[in-house]
């Protein structure tokens, strides 16, 4: 690495760090991050204050961004979530977390009085955001595989009918990638008969692939969603987190209204925004096409697979949500966890085969779990 004007001593805490970092992604099974990204050819563009300040579709006086590809990111997810041809809106955020605060900001300005629905496997930063935005809400119980109670759910709703309906389904949840069907909580908004009602798909871990595969679980906008926001550093792979959210452009034309009245069009969150993070995604975009993250989707898919397969002929119980690329088990001895990174909760864990871990991988951690189960009998 070379660093200008620095001390040999601040050098070596870089050097130092830099090797640190190399050796923590190497051994990763733990986290939904994919490692298999090469952005070279983007080096250039950290020596400018690239800043996508504004909403993206609006020009800026602020010319030093990457607007243009941002544009054609939002563009490609809208189409891959199926929203509304000429009502979609949307922007680049610095994470899933952002959309899905994004989601639920759009959904009260809609709807001030709405109760908001989430399960209990929901990610912890909405519980955060509901309370930065003050809403109502009401947690719901998840089946055993982590996707929402139907039951619960309906029952919940018929209770508080009088209040216009907000839901958080999970894409994915963050313990077991359990999806949540967003068809089948339209039906049960019909059979109740709610008028007023908001749909936002907390797609951050399995957005993209959940829309590539067969069958394809229901959670873009043809089946219900008003918005959906994803996470751009754990599939696509970013060295930087980042995340699209996409959301229909009447409900954001709202938002926009009631700020123009302050004398602006600041309908993103954040004010500046992150003009590199773009490019990354737009890369991926088109240096993989369709085609190829189909094929990445595929892989995932296949080493899950061959992953729950060699820890149940460990005797261990392996299992997995369908097409799912997480999979679950009883926690390991500590040792495996710290090496691996693997998160714990109420005793279980899991592997998130990301599209670059391979069956290698897998068979190097299945050693380890081999010499720590022969350690223990
Ligand atoms: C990762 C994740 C989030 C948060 O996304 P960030 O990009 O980390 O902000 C939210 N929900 C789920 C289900 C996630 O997996």
């Amino acid at each position: 690495m070379e660093t200008s004007n620095l001390s040999v001593k601040d050098q070596e805490v870089l050097n130092d760090l830099l090797e640190k970092v190399k050796e923590q992604t190497s051994l990763f099974l733990g986290y939904p991050v994919s490692k298999d990204f090469n952005y070279q050819g983007l080096m250039d563009f950290l020596k400018y204050p690239m800043n996508n300040l504004g909403d993206p579709f609006v020009t800026s006086t602020y010319g030093v961004g990457s607007r243009e590809l941002e544009k054609e990111v939002v563009q490609f997810f809208a189409e891959l979530f199926r929203a509304p041809v000429d009502n979609w809106w949307g922007y680049v955020t610095n994470g899933g977390s952002e959309g899905n605060l994004y989601g639920l900001y759009l959904a009260r300005e809609l709807h001030p009085k709405g109760m908001v629905y989430y399960s209990e496997a929901t990610h912890y930063s909405v519980q955060k955001n509901l309370h930065l935005l003050n809403m109502s809400n009401i947690v719901i119980r998840t089946q055993e595989n982590g996707e929402i109670d139907y039951e619960d759910l309906e029952h919940t709703i018929r209770m508080n009918r009088h209040m216009p309906v907000i839901i958080m389904a999970n894409i994915g949840t963050t313990m077991t990638e359990a999806r949540d069907d967003v068809g089948k909580i339209k039906t049960i908004l019909k059979r109740l008969a709610i008028q007023h009602y908001y749909i936002h798909a907390d797609a951050a871990l399995s957005g993209t692939y959940s829309a590539l595969i067969e069958p394809r679980p229901a959670f873009d906008f043809e089946d219900g969603a008003d918005s959906i926001a994803i996470s751009g550093h754990k599939f696509f792979g970013s060295p930087m987190p980042c995340g699209v959210v996409i959301a229909k452009k009447s409900n954001r034309d709202r938002i926009a209204r009631s700020v123009a009245y302050i004398g602006s069009v600041d309908t993103t969150i954040t004010g500046s925004r992150n003009g590199h993070s773009p490019l990354f995604l737009w890369h991926t975009i088109k240096r993989l096409g369709i085609e190829g993250l189909k094929s990445r989707a595929l892989h995932s898919l296949k080493v899950a697979e061959y992953t729950e397969l060699k820890l149940k002929k460990l005797g261990i119980s392996a299992w997995r949500n369908p097409n799912a690329i997480t999979v679950n088990f009883p926690t390991p001895a500590l040792g495996i966890c710290k090496k691996w990174q693997l998160a714990a909760e109420n005793g279980s864990s899991h592997i998130i085969c990301m599209p670059n871990v391979t069956t290698q991988h897998i068979d190097l951690f299945i050693t380890d779990l081999e010499a720590q189960i022969e350690l223990v009998f």
